[in-house]
């Protein structure tokens, strides 16, 4: 009896204990030391790396089943190796992925982000792992035929992108019909509810390719450098996820990664 009692004890124990655990790498909130500095020192339990991005976004972040894939997730991964983290990824609404880095509430942010000025007063970046060109899509005969005819026309944008923030400096805030979802923006084109759709090119790749009857228009907008945001007082995790990002860009790893997704 002594015995079975010591044995459900133990079991009680070790449950409770597996429960705390289980918590840390669970929960992906930033605001634990250990997920925030990056120190792998919790024995067998890996410290959470959080992440947030919005799982829109082929071939960088999308949904494959239940599962969120793309560019960014396998780079993420590595890095993750790398530091001896448990990557966790928070699927949120583009525009609250600055926001919740800012706040702790996520480590990172990396979703095809965009490294500009505005945005550099509230988070800091990686290095670049990747570039992006800002293109249109249009309707294959329908209103928008070239660049030309984009003004005084209704463009869609996916929130707080640098499509929206381009298209509403080039053709004044009335022109822009906003989406938290760049899919909803698309379907908006294809059921004539708006002329064209400004977005990054790789993921208009994919739209055109998804739905019949659209087309890209090459634009001579920037070209954009993608990074991962931290908050401003986070240096040093930055520190750390820079020094793997490095390497595995030195090592050609990023490069095979993303040659995998999209077609050279
Ligand atoms: N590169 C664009 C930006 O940073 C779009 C990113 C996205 O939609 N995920 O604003």
């Amino acid at each position: 009896m002594k015995k079975f009692l010591a044995i459900a004890l133990a079991a009680v124990l070790l449950f409770a204990f597996a429960a705390c655990a289980g918590n840390k790498t669970t929960d992906g909130n930033a605001t634990d030391g250990n997920v925030t500095d990056g120190n792998a020192t919790a024995g067998d339990v890996k410290p959470v790396l959080s992440m947030a991005t919005e799982a829109g976004f082929m071939p960088y972040e999308y949904y494959e089943g239940d599962e969120i894939v793309g560019i960014d997730v396998e780079i993420a991964k590595l890095i993750a190796d790398k530091l001896g983290m448990e990557l966790e990824i928070a699927d949120i609404d583009f525009n609250q992925i600055i926001p919740s880095v800012q706040s702790g509430k996520y480590a990172m942010g990396m979703a095809g982000l965009t490294v500009d000025a505005t945005r550099l007063e509230s988070v800091n970046f990686s290095t670049s792992y990747a570039t992006g060109v800002q293109v249109v899509i249009v309707k294959d005969g329908g209103s928008v035929a070239t660049l030309d005819d984009i003004a005084g026309k209704k463009i869609g944008v996916q929130t707080s992108t640098t499509g929206d923030l381009i298209a509403s400096d080039e053709f004044g805030e009335e022109s822009i019909q906003r989406f938290e979802r760049t899919a909803d923006a698309v379907t908006a084109l294809v059921n004539d509810k708006i002329d064209c759709v400004i977005i990054d090119n790789e993921p208009a790749k994919k739209f055109v390719e998804a739905n019949e009857g659209l087309k890209i228009l090459e634009t001579t907008y920037a070209v954009e450098d993608y990074a991962i945001c931290f908050a401003k007082e986070n240096t040093e995790l930055l520190e750390k996820v820079d020094t793997a990002l490095k390497e595995l860009i030195a090592d050609g790893s990023v490069k095979a990664i993303i040659d995998k997704y999209i077609a050279a």
